[in-house]
């Protein structure tokens, strides 16, 4: 039986378990890993172009790139299931995060992550001294990632918070 160069890569790396997959990929690692056969078709379907891939040919997302509209076009052009936009399944579960690094924090006027979150889920808090405290809203974040790149100092990120069937 022949073996693809895909397979042999994946015999010599493993599938990092912290990647973020694109959206509706399983919350379990190992069970996307499983369904993925790197086709990558996916990547080439995302009009946002936040979709990379691994060593071993398995998508990721790029939240350098920009942020994720949901449109669904990589799950769509998916043809083993790995994504998979079942009816009323949420399609990640991530939520942003700023860190120490924000400039509101102390005391620069910047609200870069607040202008571009569409569900307005960024807020910030008077600390007093020119100085805000930034938190998000975590009911009405999307994990989208629209705020990652637009960051000037790199202060967001997007982090896992529960699995996509919670
Ligand atoms: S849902 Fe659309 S924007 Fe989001 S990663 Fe998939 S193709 Fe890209
Ligand atoms: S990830 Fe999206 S929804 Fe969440 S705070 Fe950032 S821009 Fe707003």
């Amino acid at each position: 039986m022949a073996v693809s160069r895909a397979g042999l890569l994946r015999g010599r790396f493993r599938a990092d378990p912290n990647a973020i997959r694109p959206p509706w990929a399983s919350a379990d690692a190992q069970a996307f890993a499983s369904a993925c056969d790197a086709c990558g078709r996916c990547g080439p379907a995302c009009p946002e172009g936040i979709i990379a891939f691994d060593r071993i040919g398995r998508p990721q997302i790029d939240f350098s790139k920009g942020g994720c509209t949901f449109c669904g076009a990589c799950a769509d052009r998916c043809p083993t299931g790995a994504l998979s936009r079942l009816d009323g399944a949420r399609p990640w579960g991530l939520v942003a995060e700023i860190g120490a690094a924000c400039l509101s924090l102390a005391g620069t006027d910047c609200r870069m992550c607040h202008d571009h979150c569409d569900p307005a889920a960024i807020h910030f808090r008077p600390l007093g001294r020119g100085r805000w405290l930034p938190t998000i809203e975590e009911a009405d974040c999307t994990g989208c990632g629209a705020c990652v790149a637009v960051c000037p100092v790199g202060a967001v990120s997007v982090e896992a918070r529960w699995g996509k069937e919670a």
